[in-house]
């Protein structure tokens, strides 16, 4: 226990308190702090910089100033600052998973998984910085001779959320160095050491100076909007929730900024009578409790084939009833808390609304008792059509279950949704599978898995998901412009 908290606090204390702006980390210019909590205790871990619009200010001059020479450093050099980041984050994994976890609330097990995730998008995009192609062709008539290449879009405000504190800044950060883009970061007032202590890493990686700037603020607003009107400012990419996404967007539409948007989810997790019931149950505990179902991808409507429901959700509660809650930090397979009071209040909110519409909860249905915000896993069975937990993101471990007869009636509940990022699909017929990935609108598709995951494919949703895609081939374009060149016919004289 002392061992614990005393290796707590040593990494406390190796965190960055400050704002970092042009590779300096100083106080913010107003002076003024916020505390940080760890959401299993409700103690405070440590108080950091609280930027204000002046520092916001001064850090896009310096992601500006940067922008030509660190545009200019040839992408050998920027993929090796990105190889070396990797393998400082791989040697700290135990680090870095721990303050997730302090932070968060996530199990210390998953933080080490979110860590070798994160860390594989700064190894991808090495990889990918040295392959930003062009094309040289003749045009159809033979006269003109086309030239395209890929430019750096230039400075970019990067707004990351608090339940990914690593992977979602790494996912950004990385194609972005790639690209030769520089950057202002704002990480979520939650959880926002995890960034800071992933900037110094990145400046002992060789970062230069001004490339990457963070700014943690409690006045998200107020710091980021002026510079989203600032015509020096040319991307903004953010991952959040819908509601805020839209407002940004309506914001950067006075600047025509590009944008990528990475917003929220409501996945409908599929279950076909011809499903192995072992597999979708292990893939339900993966897409539900991973995260606490604190992820944009966690499956948010059970739609189970009425003629094995019932085997699937005593299956299921059987799992689901070994997940008691802890601090992540004490047993790595338990489900930790909620982030926050008002996140585990609206997850209740949800739960209660359901009960109220005669849904039974087969399984937990409350909060529990603090101290932190932890809330009970929860399966719900006989839920109905048209309540607020089918349509709203649950953002908690609680799985209602939806029955349906035949095939295009789980299409029609799967795609009644005005999100579109992931859908999950159990199913032993492979043209079954094919077909769902046909008819259903989501960006993703988990096909008899939980998990999709993966620095090397494009993640990104549809409808009001989101905008453009991060990682895979595509994860560098959002941060490069194409520029095309015509010559003049070299015969001609
Ligand atoms: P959020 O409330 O939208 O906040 C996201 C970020 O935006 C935070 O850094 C927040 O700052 C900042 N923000 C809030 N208002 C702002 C404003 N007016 N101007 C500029 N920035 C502003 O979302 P969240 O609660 O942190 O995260 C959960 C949401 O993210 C869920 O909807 C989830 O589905 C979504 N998400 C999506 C993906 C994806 O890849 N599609 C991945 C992860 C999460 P502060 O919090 O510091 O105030």
């Amino acid at each position: 226990m002392l061992g614990q908290v005393l290796q707590e606090l040593a990494l406390l204390d190796s965190v960055p308190t400050g704002v970092l702006i042009n590779g300096q980390w100083r106080p913010a210019s107003t002076g003024r702090t916020f505390d940080v909590e760890d959401p299993a205790t409700g103690k405070v871990l440590l108080s950091i910089a609280d930027a204000s619009a002046q520092d916001g200010a001064a850090a896009l001059d310096a992601a500006a100033a940067a922008q030509e020479s660190w545009a200019a450093v040839p992408a050998r050099e920027r993929g090796e600052i990105l190889r070396r980041a990797f393998e400082l984050v791989i040697e700290r994994t135990e680090d870095f998973a721990l303050l997730m976890t302090m932070e968060m609330g996530k199990p210390l097990a998953e933080a080490r998984g979110e860590v070798t995730y994160a860390a594989e998008f700064l190894r991808w995009f090495s990889e990918e910085a040295v392959r930003t192609f062009g094309r040289y062709s003749v045009s159809p008539e033979g006269k003109t001779r086309l030239l395209v290449q890929k430019k750096p879009v230039g400075p970019c405000l990067l707004i990351t959320p608090w339940n990914f504190p690593l992977a979602m800044a790494t996912r950004k950060i990385a194609p972005a160095v790639a690209a030769g883009c520089t950057m202002v970061l704002k990480p979520a007032k939650l959880t926002p050491l995890t960034s800071m202590l992933f900037a110094a890493t990145m400046q002992e990686a060789g970062l230069p100076a001004g490339v990457l700037n963070v700014i943690p603020s409690t006045s998200a607003g107020a710091t980021t909007g002026p510079l989203i009107k600032d015509s020096r400012l040319r991307k903004l990419s953010f991952t959040g929730s819908t509601e805020v996404g839209r407002r940004l967007l309506a914001d950067a539409a006075g600047t025509v900024l590009r944008t990528s948007m990475e917003l929220g989810g409501n996945a409908p997790f599929l279950v076909f009578e011809d499903a192995d019931i072992d597999a979708a149950v292990q893939g339900a505990m993966l897409a539900k409790l991973r995260n606490m179902g604190e992820a944009c991808t966690a499956a948010n409507r059970f739609i189970v084939h009425e003629s094995i429901a019932d085997e699937f959700v005593e299956k299921f509660a059987a799992k689901m009833s070994k997940m008691t809650t802890a601090r992540g930090t004490e047993d790595e397979s338990k489900v930790g808390p909620m982030i926050d009071a008002k996140s585990r209040n609206k997850v209740h909110e949800l739960v209660s609304d359901a009960v109220s519409s005669g849904a039974i909860a087969v399984l937990g249905g409350a909060p529990v008792e603090g101290p932190g915000y932890f809330y009970q896993p929860t399966i719900l069975k006989g839920v109905t059509e048209g309540v607020r937990i089918l349509s709203e993101e649950i953002f908690g471990p609680v799985a209602p279950i939806i029955t349906f007869t035949t095939e295009d009636e789980a299409v029609r509940l799967a795609n009644n949704s005005e999100y579109g990022l992931v859908a999950y699909v159990f199913t032993k017929d492979l043209n079954r599978g094919i077909r769902m990935g046909e008819r259903l609108e989501t960006g993703m598709l988990g096909l008899n898995a939980g998990v999709v995951s993966n620095a090397a494919a494009p993640f990104g949703g549809v409808k009001q998901s989101g905008l453009g895609r991060e990682g895979g081939l595509e994860g560098i374009d959002e941060y490069l412009y194409t520029q095309y060149i015509g010559i003049n016919d070299p015969y001609e004289s």
